[in-house]
């Protein structure tokens, strides 16, 4: 009897595959922003297929370990990573996924678009990065804190270069140490302390209990400045080399030559992002530089970086989910069930078929949120800042839990090979479920959103964007016209008991019902938008999507049949 072998699935593209992709791309940045740059998709897209690939499953095979002394016996606590590890890292940098934004160059062709540009890089070089999105990430956030103009021009010029080098001899990426054991979403709780030393720098004692990317060349920790007082407002953010400062400077290999007072007490085994680097670290009187006056309440400052970092969050969680559908559609294709081609059930067919609307609402939920960052930081567009405020959370904590909802999906799309390790398919769920977890769980997210919306009115501008969209909806569907409409009155008229009484037990109940349905109203709107634009995809994506997560209709007849023109 011969042995049966499945056809391995034979995956696309994920730029020229990715239709969503590039019609956004084509809105946003116009043909011109577009055809600039193609070279640089295409190039990394080149790159995700052929030796990244295989770089992301040599790095989830050999995960990083911690070395804590040399052969001597002297203390080093160096973070070993693997080949494939730094074949990302190197990658990264290459392909400037972290520092488009700061390329004058960059900036000269695209203005505020150039975050949009760098949303589609992430989208590509995400998925199959090992997890390396999160360093990617972390590096970014610095990279926007160094550049506030109340950081010392001394420390920004010394690092800032190196965040945002895309030669790969010289990029560092960096870690953000604010997780505590006591407190990780209350970072009142926080017990680390800074002083200054006699030379202008600080010291930190305290101890740090989630440190991804422990092993890049810096990290950004919050410390309570001596003296400061209780609370989180009063926590400032710190540059804390990871190597001795008298070293040569920090290059992306770490040397063997820690920063006294940084121990690393052990690598932490986690559910996921295995090839990632985190670790428990204590401080003792380690040597720190100050982002901005340290008698200054630093939390806002430190907020620069988590917008970042949380907007990157929703890029991972849509690019993910992106890439769970490529897999999915390509296994469709290879496979045979009850005498056809599994891609032409119609049962599977609507299940891919929501999975993809659900992909492209992600998509276009973190494609705005760089939209608007690229406007703030380009542009000091103060509508684009307050919309920001909202659409931040909003969009990190829809598309976490989005990510782990079709994880699951794709996982069971493949049968009994999505469970086993080698084909490359449990991560996707493994890595979907951080998340939601990082950077803020939805609760603390939903009540970050409370806070936007009663402290700041930051409501309003996602109230008009939403009444707009109802307007240009009207042409394409009026159905989805009238559903726009009822979920705006009825998210205007949730507000406002909102801000009758924020801390009533009733209303922080609901926060987390409440940010969830404004980020699927908002959603709706920005499909709508594109749709308007004239993208054909978009609009039928805008009528299922309303009508799965607004209207909470069965969509499955619908995807069966339009699952081409959905993916
Ligand atoms: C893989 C991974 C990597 C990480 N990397 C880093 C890193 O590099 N740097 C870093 O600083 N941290 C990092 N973290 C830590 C992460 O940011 C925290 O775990 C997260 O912020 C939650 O904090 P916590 O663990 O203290 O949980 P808790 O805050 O104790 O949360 C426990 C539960 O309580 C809920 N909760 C908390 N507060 C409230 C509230 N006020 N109202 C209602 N519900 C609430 C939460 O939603 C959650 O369900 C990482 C975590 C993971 C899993």
């Amino acid at each position: 009897m011969t042995r049966f072998v499945q056809p391995a699935p034979a995956l696309d593209d994920p730029y020229t595959g990715d239709r969503l992709l590039r019609s956004w791309l084509e809105r946003q940045l116009g043909a011109d922003g577009h055809a600039a740059a193609k070279g640089r998709l295409a190039d990394l897209a080149a790159d995700v297929t052929g030796p990244l690939r295989a770089a992301h499953a040599d790095a989830e095979a050999h995960p990083p370990t911690l070395v804590r002394y040399d052969p001597w016996g002297a203390r080093v606590d160096r973070v070993d990573t693997s080949a494939g590890w730094q074949a990302q890292r190197a990658a990264a940098a290459r392909h400037a996924v972290v520092a488009l934004p700061y390329l004058d160059a960059a900036r000269a062709t695209w203005g505020a678009g150039t975050r949009v540009v760098q949303h589609a890089l992430l989208h590509l070089y995400g998925p199959e990065s090992a997890t390396f999105s999160c360093p990617v990430a972390m590096a970014d956030g610095a990279a926007a804190l160094l550049s506030l103009p109340d950081v010392d021009p001394a420390v920004r010029d010394a690092w800032l270069p190196r965040l945002t080098s895309t030669d790969p001899d010289t990029a560092i990426t960096s870690g953000q140490w604010m997780t505590e054991s006591q407190g990780g979403s209350d970072l009142g709780r926080s017990t680390t302390t800074g002083r200054p030393a006699a030379d202008g720098s600080w010291r930190l004692t305290g101890e740090k209990w989630f440190c991804s990317a422990a092993d890049a060349a810096m990290a950004v920790a919050l410390a309570r400045p001596e003296g400061a007082g209780r609370g989180s407002r009063v926590l400032a953010p710190f540059l804390v080399p990871r190597y001795a400062v008298d070293s040569p400077l920090p290059g992306p290999a770490a040397p063997d030559a820690p920063a006294p007072g940084v121990t690393v007490h052990r690598l932490k085994d986690k559910l996921g992002t295995r090839a990632l680097p985190t670790a428990e670290i204590g401080l003792r009187d380690a040597y720190a530089l100050p982002l901005g006056d340290p008698a200054v309440p630093g939390l806002a400052r430190a907020m620069t970086l988590v917008v970042v970092t949380r907007v990157h969050n929703a890029a991972a969680a849509a690019g993910g989910m992106r890439r769970g559908l490529a897999y999915a559609r390509a296994y469709a294709d290879a496979r045979h069930v009850a005498g056809g081609a599994l891609a032409g059930n119609p049962l599977h067919r609507a299940t891919l078929g929501t999975l993809a609307v659900d992909a492209a609402g992600a998509f276009a939920l973190a494609g705005h949120t760089f939209a608007l960052l690229g406007r703030v930081e380009v542009g000091a567009d103060p509508a684009a800042a307050a919309e920001l405020r909202v659409v931040a959370p909003l969009a990190k904590l829809a598309t976490g839990r989005l990510a782990v909802s079709s994880a699951s999906e794709y996982v069971e799309s493949f049968g009994g090979a999505g469970y086993v390790e080698d084909t490359g398919v449990p991560r996707l769920l493994r890595d979907a479920q951080v998340l939601p977890i990082w950077e803020g769980t939805t609760n603390v997210l939903a009540l970050d959103v409370l806070r936007a919306v009663t402290r700041e009115d930051a409501g309003l501008p996602l109230l008009r964007r939403l009444a707009a969209a109802a307007d240009l909806a009207r042409p394409l569907s009026p159905a989805l016209a009238d559903t726009l409409a009822a979920v705006t009155g009825e998210l205007r008229g949730a507000l406002t008991e909102v801000a009758a009484d924020p801390g009533a037990a009733t209303v922080v109940a609901g926060a987390r019902g409440l940010a969830l349905r404004m980020a699927y109203a908002l959603t709706a709107a920005l499909l709508v938008e594109h749709a308007a634009w004239g993208d054909e995809q978009a609009e039928l994506v805008a009528r299922l999507w309303a009508r799965r997560w607004l209207r909470h209709e069965e969509i499955a007849g619908d995807a069966h049949h339009h699952l081409e023109l959905l993916c």
